[in-house]
């Protein structure tokens, strides 16, 4: 399997980083080698001193997908979940700055915490959905699925122009406002409406 993600899809996003708003969907991967499942601690990694946490809404792809035309993309996924994507900030800026690649500040091992996976219908409209994320107990970030610039039919009618999609593979769907640095002992809650699905500590 792959994950594919999402970047600059919520518009209070991009600009507290500063960034463009994207005339098409900003595609990166994550390997498989970055999930962390069943609400595994996540261990600080050396490289980093400022490692973010940016909460997203996840799908699943259920059938193999290319050329997906917008109309037919609600059909490749049945599943949705939480996740946080990881991101080594410091390392990822000093990329940018190069006009380097941010493969590894984005795809580090265990950079991509994850949910379990539930039926769309599971939280209410899935294209009106609010999600967040509360650290030791604070809100710190707060969407609602309605607020995309690039919605899941067309994340997923764009990226199989390119990529076929496959049975199994991940999407993370892009991350509102509010990301910001987690530290050693936190607890980190990520939620969909009022149900926490995500729980696990900074250790
Ligand atoms: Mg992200």
């Amino acid at each position: 399997m792959k994950i594919l993600a999402v970047g600059r899809n919520y518009a209070a996003h991009i600009e507290e980083l500063n960034n463009e708003r994207p005339d098409a969907p900003v595609v990166f991967f994550k390997p498989d080698t970055a999930l962390l499942r069943n609400n595994e601690p996540f261990y600080y990694p050396e490289f980093s001193s400022d490692v973010h946490f940016e909460v997203e809404i996840l799908l699943k792809i259920c059938k193999p997908g290319k050329h997906v035309q917008e109309r037919f993309a609600s059909t490749y996924y049945q599943e949705i979940g939480i996740g946080i994507d990881f991101t080594a900030r410091d390392l990822q800026q000093h990329a940018k700055k190069k006009g380097l690649p941010w493969a590894l500040a984005k795809g580090f091992n265990n950079s991509a915490p994850i949910s379990s996976f539930y039926p769309l219908d599971h939280f209410g409209d899935i294209h009106n959905l609010n999600f967040g994320l509360e650290i030791d107990g604070i809100e710190r970030q707060k969407g609602n699925t309605s607020m995309m610039l690039f919605s899941f039919n067309k994340i997923i009618s764009y990226i199989s122009r390119f990529v076929t999609l496959k049975k199994g593979d991940i999407i993370f769907t892009g991350t509102p406002e509010g990301v910001g640095p987690v530290s050693i002992g936190n607890r980190l809650r990520a939620f969909i409406e009022d149900q926490t699905i995500l729980d696990f500590e900074i250790k």
